[in-house]
């Protein structure tokens, strides 16, 4: 194993100061904002994370609900819940746990939700408005990766970002944002012919590929900030398997700044997931008439 030089790009104490502020700006609401969690069936990691959601919104003094839905749950069961809590009041941000069973199409429950309360910024409404530069709930993996970078005091205006992967989930919404905040953006994906020639002229390396060490030192350039979002399973030999990136370690070699998997990318998800609750309830606050057509 050989000894990193590139600084580490924590995401607990990042995650942390995100956490503060949902809990301060909470604080100045008349109401605790409300998170209702969507779950439908028994999928171990589902029922898994929504707990998890569920306990660090309680932390920063959020209030939620576990809506959890049997497995043979109908389409129209899933809207009709949708429906009843886009009209709630009491209800600031609504998030539908993916994946949902087989049987259900989750297409047309995401495009349910108000999109002023939808806290994982995938409604179109949303992803429009992120790509417009206008006021919207951004998509919490990418809003988390910006408030990384912040926290660590990395520059983005200017900057060249080279993100590695276009899904909807982390690649485009991530090159939004970076756009937004004035950096030279180019996207690669799996069509790209030479990656490495790509990567290299990145300041900003951000990877989000779903494939382990796909990044290798000779495609980082001396001195880069490198973003890893990959969260891969490897085997090994206990039987137990190991997390890892989308980048090799090696990378720290070459890297300035690197997030570690775990502990860098990903616990800036869920604290992003409730800032963006509180950012959900102050808009309802400053202007109940928010029906959901228009996202200002
Ligand atoms: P995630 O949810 O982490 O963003 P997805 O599996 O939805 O992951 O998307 C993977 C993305 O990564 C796709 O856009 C794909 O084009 C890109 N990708 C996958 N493998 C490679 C590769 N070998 N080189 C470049 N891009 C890749």
């Amino acid at each position: 194993m050989t000894q990193g030089t590139a600084q580490v790009l924590a995401g607990p104490p990042a995650a942390a100061a995100l956490l503060d502020e949902a809990r301060r700006r909470a604080e100045r609401l008349p109401h605790p904002p409300h998170l209702a969690l969507v779950r439908v069936g028994e999928d171990p990691a589902s029922v898994s994370y929504v707990r998890g959601k569920a306990k660090k919104a309680a932390e920063v003094g959020l209030s939620s609900h576990v809506h959890a839905l049997p497995g043979d749950t109908t389409q129209a069961d899933l809207l009709a819940l949708i429906g009843t809590l886009n009209a709630d009041p009491a209800v600031s941000g609504i998030l539908v746990q993916l994946p949902l069973p087989a049987h259900l199409d989750p297409e047309p429950v995401l495009l349910a939700v108000n999109p002023a309360k939808d806290v994982d910024g995938l409604h179109p409404a949303n992803t429009g408005a992120l790509w417009n530069a206008h006021e919207g709930l951004r998509p919490c993996t990418p809003a988390g990766i910006m408030a990384l970078l912040a926290h660590h005091g990395v520059p983005v205006r200017g900057q060249h970002a080279v993100i590695v992967g276009r899904s909807a989930l982390v690649g485009r919404p991530v090159a939004g944002l970076l756009l937004n905040a004035d950096a030279t953006v180019t996207l690669a994906h799996r069509a790209t012919p030479d990656l490495g020639a790509v990567t290299r002229g990145a300041d900003i390396l951000i990877v989000a590929a779903g494939q382990a060490h796909l990044i290798t030192p000779d495609m980082v350039r001396p001195g880069a900030t490198v973003v890893d979002v990959g969260i891969n399973r490897v085997p090994t030999e206990d039987g137990r398997g190991r997390l890892t990136g989308d980048v090799h370690p090696d990378v720290a070699q070459v890297a300035g700044a690197l997030t570690p998997v775990p502990g860098g990318v990903g616990p800036m998800t869920v604290a992003q997931l409730l800032m963006n609750t509180v950012i959900a309830a102050e808009r309802q606050h400053a202007q109940p008439e928010v029906t959901g057509e228009l996202v200002r």
